[in-house]
């Protein structure tokens, strides 16, 4: 039976990375049906609304989506701000497919390692940040301002039934990797923090096969810098998640390179996940041919690994990416001076052929 693969290629380079990704999946699986809609910009220019029904429900009726990116300055000024692509579409997309656990890998690439802002060999890094994504402080109310507005007042939340979900997909996770994982926190401090603690401490107790450590979360901003090789998977809340994760992804010094899921409940051994690249909609390239689709390209790797099971194909694309990398061969954002650039198209042909 065909499965339904939802493309939301949004604004800017967004559907010009998202297109490479498909021509690579549809080379790779013949049992894929793509179903594009908009969303972002393109979806607010058309019907006034930056996530219409009709997307969401592509999105709700299909095994996995594949996003690109939203916003751009001509949406800036949108007013009710709510209406905005990013606000408008990703929030509500990640609220309403429920999908509260986000994947991000940050894998320093032998080929790229020069382009780390860290000196030589430290760069070298293989870890993924799980971040959670729905709860914290972004979103538990009241978050207000009081006394005319001299006194901010924002809350931050965490019940037992979030902290286990998302440290049930970090074991998962670290279950396909090297077995380790470093719960970040502020435990020290926080409350949010010690429930976080206790929780995952209490997990790791009926999970021995995996090794679990504790950190407070100024010292794992600092180990990122340090060592980043010394990470497995980096487990942690909210808003320390959102910090870190872009830490981590500076360290591979190549942004256009980075995948990311957001994943909902697993299911029968897989799980239903919108999977887009780190960057944004880039519009100061957009409608070039520059864009590196890299980064949409591994998203497509952690579709297959995650929704579908499919850690063969996922691996296969990954080889590619490295070999065509390897080859040499640069899109301009990561060409230096040395290296005359290739255009977005030309790195999804020669990624589809190293895939042949
Ligand atoms: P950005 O990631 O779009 O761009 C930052 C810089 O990196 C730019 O110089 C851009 O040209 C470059 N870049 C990004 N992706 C690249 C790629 N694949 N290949 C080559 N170069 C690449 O971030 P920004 O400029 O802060 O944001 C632009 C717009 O994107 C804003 O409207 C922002 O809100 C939106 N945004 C959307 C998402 C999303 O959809 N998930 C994420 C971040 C930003």
């Amino acid at each position: 039976m065909s499965k339904k693969i939802a493309v939301l290629p949004g604004d800017g380079i967004g559907p010009e990375v998202t297109t490479q990704a498909v021509r690579v999946l549809e080379a790779i699986r013949s049992d894929f049906e793509f179903e594009t809609a908009l969303v972002g910009g393109a979806a607010y220019d058309d019907s006034g609304h930056p996530l219409p029904a009709s997307t969401l429900d592509l999105c709700r009726a299909s095994d996995a989506v594949l996003f690109g990116a939203v916003g751009g300055p001509k949406y800036d000024k949108i007013q009710p701000p709510e209406m905005r692509p990013e606000v408008g579409a990703l929030l509500p997309l990640r609220s309403e497919l429920n999908l509260y656990a986000n994947v991000r890998p940050a894998k320093t690439m032998k080929a790229l390692l020069s382009s780390s802002p860290l000196r030589g060999d430290r760069g070298r890094m293989d870890l993924v940040v799980m971040r959670e994504l729905t709860g914290g402080i972004y979103f538990a109310r009241p978050r207000e301002r009081r006394d005319n507005g001299n006194t901010a007042v924002d809350t931050c939340i965490y019940r037992r039934h979030e902290v286990v979900r998302i440290a049930e997909h970090a074991f998962a996770i670290a279950r396909q990797r090297r077995r380790e994982i470093v719960s970040v926190d502020k435990a020290n401090v926080l409350e949010t923090s010690r429930l976080w603690r206790e929780v995952v401490t209490e997990m790791a107790q009926s999970n021995p096969d995996v090794k679990v450590t504790h950190m407070l979360v100024d010292n794992c901003a600092m180990q990122l810098v340090r060592d980043p090789g010394q990470f497995d998977v980096i487990l942690t809340e909210n808003m320390f998640g959102d910090i870190l994760s872009d830490e981590a992804s500076m360290i591979t010094g190549s942004l256009g390179l980075l995948p990311s899921a957001s994943l909902s409940d697993p299911k029968d051994g897989t799980v239903f996940g919108l999977y887009e690249p780190i960057h944004g909609s880039a519009p100061d390239i957009a409608g070039l041919n520059k864009a590196n689709p890299i980064a949409a390209i591994l998203s497509a790797a952690m579709l297959l690994r995650y929704s579908f099971n499919d850690t063969e194909n996922a691996e296969r694309i990954e080889a590619a990416v490295e070999s065509v990398l390897e080859d040499g061969l640069r899109t301009a954002d990561i060409a230096g001076t040395e290296t005359s650039p290739i255009t977005t198209v030309e790195m999804g042909d020669a990624i589809l052929s190293a895939l042949k």
